[in-house]
């Protein structure tokens, strides 16, 4: 897991996929070389409406978790994960 600062962020999203927008995501997961680049502000500075530290790293863990790509099955995997934590914040306040 590699946690960036934001110059270093913009330059492994791009890339990961030039297509990928780097201010509107805040991890990505590449299975196929065991790497989860996380973008580090995001998880010391949350804003009200954006997803949560603890939801950031719980997503992309269950990416490496589930081995999926899917995101609609890792979004509620994670949600469960925290909801067991009685941490039902998945967007910052
Ligand atoms: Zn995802």
């Amino acid at each position: 897991m590699v946690i960036c600062d934001e110059p270093s962020w913009k330059y492994a999203v791009n890339d990961v996929n030039p297509l990928f927008d780097a201010n509107q995501i805040y991890g990505v997961t590449l299975r196929r070389v065991k790497t989860t680049f996380l973008r580090g502000t995001k998880l010391l500075h949350s804003f009200p409406g954006q997803p949560s530290s603890v939801y950031i790293v719980a997503h992309e863990l269950a990416h490496i978790m589930l081995n999926s790509e899917d995101e609609a099955t890792v979004t509620q995997a994670a949600a469960k994960w925290m909801a067991e934590r009685n941490d039902f914040d998945l967007l910052a306040k």
